[in-house]
């Protein structure tokens, strides 16, 4: 992929994170720079879990039962 075309996405976003949280690692992905915008008006700074619920609440009817666990490093 064109690194021009590549952004840094937080996966739990830096704004939820406390100061000491913000070094945590594992926590970058190098994602498409038009897809990430889009991503960001649509989910703005929510969390995984709060991703994957607003999804299910908006989209989906509320309709999944929703277990979502990060894998263990
Ligand atoms: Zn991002």
């Amino acid at each position: 992929m064109d690194k021009r075309k590549q952004d840094n996405h937080h996966i739990i976003p830096l704004s939820r994170l406390s100061k000491g949280g913000r070094k945590r690692k594992n926590n970058i992905v190098v994602v498409d720079k038009h897809r990430h915008a889009i991503f960001h008006e649509l989910v703005s700074n929510r969390t995984p879990e709060e991703v994957i619920e607003m999804l299910n609440e908006e989209f989906f009817g509320g309709k999944y039962e929703i277990i979502l666990r990060r894998k263990k490093e």
